[in-house]
């Protein structure tokens, strides 16, 4: 029997008794909730050590939380291969956007140990922390977090990111001293399997393994206040009116429209107000004198980025102007676009048309912790895996056989990963 037959066979009960495991430890209302840097992550961390553990890994953990499991090469003095994914959910999330990652690179360590196959270097299987609210974890052992970061809260009366990691034994100011928190020099490469999120692969019969060859940037503001003026809905006339929604509607709508100029005219680029909110006390009979809203905005160029941006904030003068309202922009959260290691990519490509696996190349239009990799000067690379019902909600869906087929390729790439 051929080696990939074999480890399909040995992983999928391996795979499916794990995500049974995970999903119990953080099942929720309507899916799962995993939140970064909450007890619940700490939770399934300690199990998915506990796995590793007994599969013979050595474990550790860095000085951002985030949990690391090794498998030794020939040559310790090598930089390591890395793969994995991260930990937490959004709320209310669906159980394998980061977890099949993970599950797929503990399956490799777990067949390489198996089969007594040594590697010339370790192996280092990673379980991120906090991805989903801005790839912390690995912002954090970069080194990289941004000390107003720390501040910020994931709901109203939530912790601030700050407090959460203090909650779990780490320290955040040392995250943001721009030293990296473990030798990144020891790190040869990163490669990352990811559910695709986007109904691309699965609406290919044929192709459900995607090589991923870059991820967007992503310029975010988590709360932008449109300022106006509170008021009584029947007294005021249309002239005299500061109306906050009015006028961040309006500012909505322009901005879509940019934003279909771009696209009309060949640039890659994605616009999208999450959150939109009018103040606790609004009311049918009070026109709006204060909205909070959010703005996504990712592209693969840079370039596209300042060009939109730029427009961006134009409109919001000329709404501003129009209404009488004033926009509050919060310091932008940037994340530049990253671009996939060609040479990873080569012996992935090489590993999938050896284990007869077609793979379609794409962008991946969700950022993830490869981002922070990166640019932190580590070669990165991404499989995608096809998904079904989208990501970030309780639906989201993976089949066993589209999971295997893509572990089966990191695995082939991993065990050839010297020769
Ligand atoms: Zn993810």
């Amino acid at each position: 029997m051929s080696a990939s037959i074999r480890f399909r066979e040995q992983t999928a009960p391996f795979a499916q008794k794990l995500f049974d495991e995970v999903r119990q430890l953080s099942r929720s209302q309507w899916g799962v909730t995993r939140l970064g840097y909450s007890e619940t992550e700490t939770r399934v961390m300690k199990h998915i050590e506990s796995v590793a553990v007994s599969m013979g890994l050595e474990t550790e953990y860095d000085l951002a939380g985030n949990l690391w499991m090794i498998l030794p090469g020939k040559n310790r003095d090598l930089p390591a291969i890395v793969t994995g994914s991260h930990a937490d959910s959004v709320p209310e999330g669906g159980n394998y956007d980061g977890l099949a990652g993970v599950t797929a690179a503990m399956a490799v360590a777990r067949w390489l140990k198996s089969e007594g196959i040594e590697l010339e270097r370790d192996l280092r299987v990673n379980c991120f922390r906090c991805e989903e609210r801005g790839l912390f974890g690995s912002l954090g052992l970069c080194g990289k977090v941004k000390a107003h970061d720390l501040q910020r809260r994931h709901s109203a009366d939530g912790p601030t990111l700050g407090e959460a990691m203090q909650a779990c034994g780490v320290d955040p100011m040392r995250l943001t001293t721009g030293e990296p928190v473990m030798d990144l020099k020891k790190l040869a490469a990163y490669i990352e399997i990811h559910i695709d999120q986007s109904p691309k692969l699965d609406s290919l019969p044929d192709t459900r393994v995607g090589l991923v060859t870059g991820i967007r940037g992503c310029y975010f503001h988590l709360a932008v206040k449109c300022i106006g003026t509170t008021a009584h809905a029947g007294a005021i006339e249309y002239d005299a009116r500061q109306d906050a929604l009015m006028a961040a509607s309006t500012f909505f709508v322009r901005a879509r429209e940019k934003w279909h100029e771009r696209v009309q005219a060949g640039d890659d680029l994605v616009f999208t107000v999450g959150i939109c909110n009018t103040p606790s006390f609004a009311a049918l009979n009070i026109i709006p004198g204060e909205v909070t809203f959010s703005v996504d905005i990712r592209t693969l160029s840079e370039e596209t980025k300042e060009v939109f941006t730029e427009i961006f904030y134009e409109e919001a003068k000329r709404v501003e102007a129009e209404f009488g309202v004033r926009f509050e922009f919060d310091v932008p959260l940037y994340t530049p676009p990253s671009a996939c290691d060609p040479e990873l990519m080569r012996k992935l490509q090489d590993a999938a048309d050896r284990v007869d696996v077609k793979m379609l190349r794409m962008a991946s239009g969700a950022g993830h912790d490869g981002m922070a990799i990166e640019q932190a000067g580590i070669p990165m690379a991404m499989l995608f895996v096809a998904n079904q019902n989208g990501s970030h909600n309780p639906h989201e869906d993976m089949q066993m056989d589209d999971f295997l087929m893509a572990t089966d390729v990191l695995r082939e790439m991993i065990e050839h990963f010297d020769d």
